[in-house]
């Protein structure tokens, strides 16, 4: 058994002052592999402390200094990034060829992101061409909570860490409970990497512990959040007493619009597998596939083909499988929400409920297809989090658009057309922050966030670093 039970605060490991011992689940065995500690109010304000402390020299280093940083933790993170995917796979079960490449691998790309935007952002600038004496710079905000789920524990921390470094804040992390081995890892790399004493510090913990006393705190200026729409709520109302900046990344109900001009064949199974991703745990995951009616059947063919070629695996296998769910408190979530699909009348075309053939532990579940699912199922409203693809037919373009923006969510969408015109039309008109057309991937650095009840913000280059800075205004320097 793993003990990886000390925190990391003003550059040191330490032992808690008032926490609980906690163990950590393997997805795959059901088994505890490690003991961390969920801290307590003592903890928490040691770490706060050791940030608030630190703030007033790492906000007045240069640009240039926090990209030497940042280099420095980009070569540490290189070095170890195996070691990375490991800890993924083992605390959230992803496959551990995705683990490396995909989990531990966005930490790389979103760094090398971060150092590309600092060096081009111009951090003071004048109001107006020819205008002198108004001063606009733009400085950092102060002392961050980092607050990070599960699902993609790496590409989640570093987003939050690389932008405030970058922006010249100091910070608390709090990981994950349920996959902390990640984010404990991450702690051993900026130590690793020479920041200065408390610039980052890392104490694990609940939501109900240290995550609102983190979102509630006085010295706390900016809270960055990823995960529920419900944490995300409950923190927005903590932050509020001391009016904080709070951005949000929250869940999805993503829209995938399939016009019948496509390839629908390579459409529908690209939809179908990157729902599948990551066992459905992507909050831009695409859960909803609408299909032009006249190629319709024919797609449900095709998504249940390719939930049928989904192979369900050992996360510690090689291989372009899926693996299990995180938690048992998810695959019940899954069960649940799959059973609700049936009950209200979706046609079951792939999987069900229960664990795949031959699997009798871990929290496995079987890629899902649902077909004519109708806007008011509870499988089309919600976002369920697990391999669970629901299809519904359209007529006509704007009764695609009309069903896509049918959500309280407003994430990511995906559209699937030959033109070019209408890939364009449709892109204006859907209330979401990330537009994917015919697989097109979004490149490093680009800004990720969402509309609605999607979050507030954008985390990721030039948008994510902005998240952290304030700006202020300085007239009559002539
Ligand atoms: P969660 O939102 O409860 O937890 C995410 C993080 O927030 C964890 O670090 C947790 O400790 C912390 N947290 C929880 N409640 C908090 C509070 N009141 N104040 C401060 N911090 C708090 O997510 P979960 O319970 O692990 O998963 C539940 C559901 O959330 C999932 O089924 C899924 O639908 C959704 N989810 C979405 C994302 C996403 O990326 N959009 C990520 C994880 C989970």
């Amino acid at each position: 058994m793993l003990d990886k039970t000390e925190f990391y605060i003003n550059g040191a490991w330490v032992p808690s002052r008032d926490g609980r011992s906690f163990l950590v689940l393997n997805p795959a065995t059901e088994e505890a592999f490690a003991t961390i500690t969920i801290g307590g109010a003592e903890d928490a304000e040691a770490a706060i402390a050791a940030a608030k402390a630190a703030f007033p020299a790492w906000s007045m280093t240069s640009p240039e200094d926090r990209s030497g940083y940042l280099q420095k933790l980009l070569n540490v993170y290189t070095a170890r990034r195996v070691e990375m995917g490991v800890a993924i796979s083992t605390e959230m079960g992803a496959p551990i060829d995705m683990a490396v490449s995909d989990q531990a691998g966005a930490g790389i790309s979103h760094l090398k992101s971060f150092i590309r935007a600092l060096g081009a952002l111009e951090f003071q600038r004048p109001l107006r061409d020819g205008v002198v004496g108004q001063d606009i710079t733009y400085e950092a905000a102060g002392v961050a909570a980092l607050i990070t789920p599960w699902n993609w524990p790496m590409n989640q921390v570093v987003l939050k860490v690389g932008a405030a470094l970058a922006a010249g804040c100091t910070m608390v992390l709090k990981p994950s409970e349920i996959a902390p081995m990640s984010g404990i890892l991450f702690a051993e790399m900026m130590h690793e990497a020479g920041l200065p004493a408390g610039v980052f510090n890392m104490v694990n913990g609940d939501g109900a512990g240290v995550g609102t006393i983190l979102s509630s705190h006085p010295d706390i200026d900016v809270v960055s959040f990823t995960g529920s729409t419900r944490a995300g709520v409950l923190i927005s109302k903590a932050a509020a007493d001391t009016v904080k900046t709070v951005s949000l990344e929250l869940g999805g109900k993503s829209p995938n619009l399939v016009f019948d001009d496509c390839d629908v064949e390579a459409a529908v199974r690209r939809g179908a597998a990157f729902c599948f991703n990551n066992t459905g745990q992507s909050c831009n995951a695409a859960t909803r596939m609408l299909v032009q009616r006249r190629v319709y059947d024919q797609a449900v063919e095709f998504a249940a083909a390719e939930a049928a070629a989904t192979n369900v695996d050992l996360p510690s296998n090689s291989g372009n499988h899926i693996g299990p769910l995180v938690s048992e408190a998810q695959f019940d979530k899954v069960q649940k929400l799959i059973q609700s699909g049936i009950d209200d009348g979706a046609k079951l075309v792939a999987g069900g409920v229960g664990r795949p053939e031959g699997m009798n532990r871990g929290w496995f579940v079987k890629p899902t297809v649902f077909a004519d699912a109708t806007p008011d199922m509870t499988i089309i409203r919600e976002e369920i989090f697990g391999p669970v693809l629901a299809m519904m037919p359209f007529d006509s373009e704007e009764e695609a658009i009309a069903m896509a923006n049918d959500t309280p969510y407003g994430l990511a969408a995906y559209i699937q057309t030959e033109d070019m015109d209408r890939a364009r039309r449709v892109a204006a008109r859907l209330r979401a922050g990330m537009i994917q057309v015919n697989g097109a991937s979004r490149a490093a650095g680009s800004p990720f966030g969402g509309y609605k009840q999607s979050g507030v913000g954008r985390e990721g280059g030039f948008w994510g670093i902005e998240e952290f800075l304030e700006i202020k205004t300085i007239s009559g320097i002539v």
